[in-house]
């Protein structure tokens, strides 16, 4: 079935609850065995919930992997991932990352002795490099926050397999439903569903879909063992954002262009970074590898951090908050809010600096947008 079915039917089965069209809630803890040594398909929802297993199989159907598995959030699900390594291991991380992965990388993982190497993985030259000095896994985000760099899902996860090493993909940016990396080789697909899966700004949660049984058995039991799972009110909401993804990405994408060309146009803009627009570097490779762009991007603004505070503090429709991928519009300054954790020589190596802004353009009419930025820029 095609990618709008399954988001609408893929995991729930109304026979199953009474004719419920929508999957019921299970508010419940634990569930009644049948007998002595009987437990019924459910014992105790840190292990299986039926709502939480109805979204776990609806994710799996959208990224195209065996098995799917809901988190409490985006970082629970990280974390029980970077949990499949040992003390004395090391991982390959994509340079430009989201910052919260970098602080569980540097003031988690590392204590714990599983050493991260940032490498630009648009370089395949230097990944192989540092292939060469052993990794288990390569983590990829593509595109980066916030810059919105590209990375060659396919080419990357052939050049892991070939030093036995897991290819990780971080989707959270597009969602499955205009990027598959397992369809590209990748090995594990990781999401915030806080962002495009949910939609609606109202939960935060994570997860996690891969592509073999064996992957699958290891995550179940790390996310059993470590309680990690998201619960069933979370998932209901999740599930029902679900439900119009399709609709919204599609929206999400041809609003957040038509807000990147009117900025790109603007003399105040000094650069749009936003790979659907032909003058991204890596626009033929996004072309190649991803259906469309969702509504997340940054641009660099001339005069500044202190144009950048001029917009920011002038802005009425969109609000200055974290996060992204919900219905209404958000606009935020990287260097002080989503990366402040990173530490100011990482945010220079990157490339993040002070003059950069980053919008997650939301489901409003795209002329009342555009109306509220240019009031902005015109203060900045
Ligand atoms: C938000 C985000 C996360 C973390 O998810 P939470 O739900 O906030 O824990 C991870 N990766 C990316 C790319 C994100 O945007």
């Amino acid at each position: 079935m095609k990618f709008r079915t399954l988001a609408i039917h893929a995991g729930h089965n109304p026979a199953d609850h009474l004719g419920a069209i929508m999957p019921p809630i299970y508010q419940t803890s634990t569930f009644a065995f049948q007998g002595v040594n009987r437990p019924g398909p459910f014992d105790y929802s840190r292990s299986a919930n039926p709502t939480r297993q109805a979204l776990e199989t609806c994710l799996a159907a959208l990224e195209g992997g065996t098995a799917g598995f809901a988190f409490a959030t985006g970082m629970a699900a990280e974390t029980t991932v970077l949990m499949l390594f040992r003390a004395g291991g090391r991982i390959i991380v994509h340079s430009d990352l989201y910052g919260g992965t970098h602080r569980l990388l540097e003031s988690v993982f590392r204590e714990l002795g599983v050493a991260a190497s940032y490498v630009d993985l648009r370089d395949l030259t230097a990944l192989e490099n540092a292939l060469t000095d052993g990794a288990q896994a390569v983590w990829i985000e593509s595109p980066t926050n916030p810059l919105m760099n590209l990375v060659d899902l396919q080419a990357v996860a052939a050049l892991s397999h070939r030093y036995d090493a897991l290819a990780i993909c971080d989707n959270t940016f597009l969602s499955p439903y205009f990027q598959r990396p397992l369809e590209f080789g990748v090995d594990i697909v990781v999401h915030s569903t806080t962002k495009y899966i949910n939609g609606h700004s109202d939960v935060v949660g994570g997860a996690v879909v891969v592509s073999s049984p064996e992957l699958g058995e290891k995550i179940g039991f790390l996310q059993n063992a470590m309680g990690t799972c998201a619960g069933p009110q979370d998932c209901f909401l999740v599930l029902r954002g679900i439900k119009t993804l399709a609709l919204r990405m599609e929206e999400h994408n041809r609003n957040a262009l038509a807000v990147a060309r009117w900025l790109e146009a603007h003399p105040k803009v000094a650069a749009v970074l936003h790979p659907g627009l032909e003058s991204h570097p890596q626009h033929g490779l996004a072309v190649r590898q991803m259906r469309g762009c969702g509504g997340t991007f940054s641009f660099l603004l001339n005069g500044g951090q202190t144009a950048v505070f001029r917009m920011l503090e002038s802005v009425r429709l969109f609000t200055l908050a974290e996060s992204l991928g919900g219905v209404e519009s958000l606009i935020e300054h990287p260097v002080t809010m989503t990366h402040a954790s990173v530490p100011p020589d990482v945010l220079d190596t990157m490339g993040i600096t002070p003059d950069l802004v980053r919008v997650s353009v939301g489901l409003e009419d795209a002329d009342d947008l555009i109306m509220d930025l240019d009031g902005a820029l015109g203060e900045a």
